[in-house]
């Protein structure tokens, strides 16, 4: 039995939507959350600063994990 740590992303009808963002350049992996009335998530990499925005929903990704060579 999974711990609920390993739980799926997104499936919680509560709580602020996340996805899980590895940046390669920081060798980092951060969870990002999304504000409810945001249409985009922004993941920030640790180490050089650089922006990623991930759409979501409608016309967006439906994947939850992402990685980032920057
Ligand atoms: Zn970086």
């Amino acid at each position: 039995m999974k711990s609920p740590d390993q739980a799926a992303p997104g499936k919680r009808g509560t709580g602020n939507p996340w996805i899980g963002v590895r940046f390669t350049c920081a060798g980092a992996y951060v969870r990002v959350y999304r504000k409810p009335d945001a249409p985009a998530y922004l993941a920030r990499c640790p180490k050089c600063g650089k922006c990623v925005r991930f759409r979501v929903g409608p016309g967006g990704t439906n994947a939850r994990f992402f990685e980032v060579s920057c």
